[in-house]
């Protein structure tokens, strides 16, 4: 589909709208506002597609802006992790900001509302507070802080400031409304006064301003024009406006709070704080680790840049809320790995195929394709001897009419090498097959020439030679939750929907090839899905992690 022709969806059909009146085309500003309490998701992958792509159709500057106001949650880790990820999915930011760095100009700002009888130092204990809030068809009460005298209100909030202050002592509100309809305009706090140090500011601030304060003022000394924000702060719009007219100046960008709708992924949770919960619980092993829907386990898991960009184009925005099914991510990245990753051979659950008229002791190597959707891939060799391996469950004794791969009595083809039939099996006391014996046709050789290579069978099997073949620790992934929403139920926690069976880790054969394969490498398992190399992965002992299978086995659907 060529970009061109795609309609415009309605976020770029707002701007059009506003170049028409309220922005010079040059104007237009976008930000990616993360706040740096953990690593970031796919949800978040959605919103930097989002901004930054608004960015390139546009040609206008996109900051990347770390929302640090909250000094108990945030640390360096953070940040770093997440100028790593955006820089991976591909995009470059115009400037690094911190709202932190905004914290003197906040302060002024929030001086003068004091000044012009806009803001004023609550003193009660948070549950009063919260008493005087009403409800949504019940006005709240006036605090009895409310018509503190000025000079009083200037004097404690610098103390405040200070650290001079009992740390919860005291906030500065905004004076709206207690009456007002939205609830969010009630007197909302705009100060806590927290003694902590901050990662960037150290113990300079000893008050932290909060996020509908510090958002759209950071916005504003930015430049930005449209700020974008998911569903939830529809009802924030109200106090981003009125917070920008009180330091709003004649003749500077005004920037807009547009809303579209987060993504959810089915089986997963998408929360940063649930997230650290599943690292701090040990129920995975770590912030990238491949059953995460963190961007760097995605990246571990083997999923490319391109593959998330293209689910995020696919998706598209959204005005209302909705669930993704997580097999559009998983068609994204097979449709991205079925153009660039090398085939190989590896048998994950192996039972031993013995050759019984191939000649004892002999070996040779066999040619075959690297990749058959891209010609320039070009071809390989991989060892053939008497001894294979090949899947278990391509073995049956006995089978009915539909089962192609290999019986007693019937003939496969081996890629890329013999056509063989099944003579025999040996069991143990057990009764379980220790191994198979065939016979193959020694003219069959694919790719030979002669009349029985080209021969027609119905089944080919993957199969690596066991003398040659070397051993490997496979990840195999599943779902790390049972349920489509495991955070929807408001009775029970998304920790009683996990998923057992996650993770299994086997050992399988490959090919000898694979034996200096680098991090990160990706690979086709021919038959069986998309594998790379994990981190863990060293010369000696080989990890790969299944990024997704060939067939979406879920749906039953039979792609690819
Ligand atoms: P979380 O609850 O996971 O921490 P958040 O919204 O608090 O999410 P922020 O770091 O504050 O996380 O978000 C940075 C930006 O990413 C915001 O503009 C936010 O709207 C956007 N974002 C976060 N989650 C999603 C999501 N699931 N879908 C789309 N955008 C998202
Ligand atoms: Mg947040």
């Amino acid at each position: 589909m060529a970009e061109e022709k795609r309609s415009l969806n309605f976020i770029e059909q707002l701007i059009e709208e506003d170049l028409r009146k309220d922005y010079k085309r040059e104007e237009l500003q976008f930000r990616f506002p993360p706040e740096p309490n953990g690593y970031l998701h796919i949800g978040h992958a959605k919103s930097i597609c989002l901004n930054f792509g608004l960015g390139r159709t546009y040609n206008a500057p996109v900051n990347l802006r770390f929302d640090d106001t909250n000094p108990i949650k945030e640390e360096q880790e953070y940040v770093d992790s997440i100028k790593e990820d955006v820089k991976w999915l591909g995009f470059e930011w115009t400037k690094e900001c911190y709202a932190s760095d905004y914290f003197q100009q906040l302060y002024d700002w929030a001086v003068e509302l004091i000044k012009n009888g806009n803001a004023y130092v609550d003193s009660q204990p948070s549950a009063a507070m919260a008493e005087q809030k009403g409800t949504p068809t019940q006005p709240g009460k006036n605090s009895p802080y409310r018509d503190r005298s000025i000079d009083e209100n200037l004097e404690l909030f610098e103390k405040m400031k200070n650290g001079e202050t009992t740390e919860g002592a005291h906030v500065l509100r905004a004076k709206i409304d207690m009456a007002a309809k939205n609830m969010l305009m009630r007197d909302p706090v705009m100060y806590r006064s927290l003694h902590k140090k901050h990662h960037r500011t150290g113990d300079k601030w000893m008050i932290y301003p909060l996020y509908d304060w510090a958002h759209g003022q950071s916005d504003y000394m930015e430049g930005v024009t449209h700020s974008f924000c998911t569903l939830e702060f529809v009802m924030h719009r109200e106090l981003y406006e009125w917070f920008l007219e009180k330091v709003y100046e004649e003749g500077k960008i005004k920037p807009k709070q547009r809303e579209f709708a987060r993504l959810n992924l089915s089986y997963t949770i998408m929360s940063k704080r649930k997230l650290a919960e599943l690292v701090n619980k040990k129920v995975v092993s770590s912030w990238d680790d491949p059953r995460m829907p963190t961007i760097s386990g995605l990246r571990r898991r083997g999923y490319t840049p391109a593959s998330i960009r293209k689910f995020a184009e696919t998706i598209g925005v959204a005005k209302r809320d909705n669930v993704i099914d997580v097999s559009l991510l998983e068609f994204c990245i097979r449709e991205d790995l079925n153009k660039t990753a090398p085939r190989v051979m590896g048998v994950l659950d192996s039972v031993k195929l013995v050759i019984t008229n191939y000649p004892e002791g002999e070996e040779e190597w066999l040619e075959t394709e690297n990749n058959p959707e891209d010609e320039t891939a070009g071809t390989r060799t991989i060892p053939f001897s008497k001894e294979l391996y090949i899947e278990k469950e391509d073995f049956k004794e006995e089978a009915n009419r539909k089962f192609f791969r290999l019986t007693l009595g019937k003939e496969v083809r081996l890629k890329s090498g013999y056509i063989i039939k099944g003579e025999k099996v040996v069991k143990n006391e057990a009764g379980e097959i220790t191994e198979i014996h065939c016979t193959y046709d020694p003219k069959s050789r694919s790719g030979s020439g002669t009349e029985e290579s080209m021969r027609k069978v119905k089944g080919t099997l993957h199969w690596v030679s066991a003398k040659h073949a070397i051993e490997a620790e496979v990840r195999l992934y599943d779902r790390l939750f049972n349920v489509e929403a495991p955070d929807a139920d408001k009775e029970k926690d998304y920790m009683e929907f996990l998923n057992p069976d996650s993770l299994n880790v086997i050992t399988a054969f490959v090919e000898p090839g694979l034996k200096n394969a680098g991090p990160m490498e990706q690979f086709q398992f021919q038959r069986l899905g998309y594998f790379n190399i994990d981190k863990d992965s060293t010369n000696d002992h080989l990890v790969f992690n299944r990024t997704v299978t060939l067939r979406d086995s879920w749906a039953g659907k039979n792609k690819n």
